[in-house]
């Protein structure tokens, strides 16, 4: 299968030092809904913001789509940003006095013009059709996420990048926000998802865990014996 992100020895080294990644190697298939795990401070956030080109490793180099990230100047690796990844994050960042439709189509404003048209077309995708010129505060929290799956969705990337998308999330809203996730993952769109959640990572076609920012094998046995709801499903 075509290889759409590949990581080569990454690291990132904070000062301190503080080893937040250490030498990680990877490939991901095009299509691929990966789930990222491990323990709190172990290097999910770290990766997926070197992914998102939010960040630059201290070493080693990330392809994505068979361009060279680290060759890229700040001007090109923001263009690259804005048409390779979508970032879905655990706090949701709308901007509180902006409606949805507004909320979806500021991300498209630092692409492009803002395109009412799309930033809707983006929410009736989400199951928010209804809820257009809502505010933050007027939406649960599942809608909010699906407000910033929107905006995430609206440039149309290739690749998803979520960061503990269900973390402030019930179990209903947990519920709807993964089916959204499915059904991306069934349209073609990669999914790199950092989640703690056992049976939140069950769902994806793969787990990678994240040990001191190290590697390491993950067995997927474990998991479903920690997540009693999943395996109850399947
Ligand atoms: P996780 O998302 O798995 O909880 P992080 O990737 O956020 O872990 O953090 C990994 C390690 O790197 C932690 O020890 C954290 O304190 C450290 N770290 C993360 N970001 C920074 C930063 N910007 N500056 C300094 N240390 C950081
Ligand atoms: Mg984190």
């Amino acid at each position: 299968m075509h290889e759409i992100i590949r990581l080569q020895s990454l690291s990132k080294v904070f000062p301190g030092p503080v080893v937040a990644l250490d030498r990680v190697s990877l490939a991901i298939p095009q299509g691929e809904w990966m789930a990222v795990m491990g323990a709190s401070g172990s290097g999910k956030s770290t990766l997926l913001n070197l992914l998102g080109c939010l960040d630059r490793p201290t070493e080693g180099q990330i392809l994505m789509g068979g361009t060279s990230i680290g060759e890229l100047t700040e001007a090109q690796l923001t263009g690259f940003r804005r048409e390779t990844v979508g970032l879905i994050f655990q706090q949701f960042h709308l901007v509180p006095y902006l409606s949805a439709v507004e909320n979806v189509m500021l991300a498209q404003y630092f692409h492009s013009l803002a395109d009412e048209a799309e930033a809707s077309e983006a929410l009736a995708r989400v199951g928010l059709a209804d809820r257009l010129r809502h505010r933050p505060a007027q939406l649960s929290g599942g809608e909010q996420q699906r407000v910033c799956i929107a905006r995430a969705l609206v440039n149309q990337p290739k690749i998803l990048l979520a960061d503990e998308p269900t973390g402030n999330l019930d179990e209903a809203n947990e519920r709807v926000v993964m089916d959204i996730f499915q059904q991306l993952h069934d349209d073609g769109h990669t999914i790199v998802m950092v989640t703690h959640d056992p049976h939140v990572g069950m769902l994806a076609d793969r787990r990678i865990e994240l040990e001191h920012g190290r590697l390491v094998t993950i067995h997927t046995h474990d998991l479903v014996a920690a997540a009693p709801r999943t395996a109850d499903q399947s």
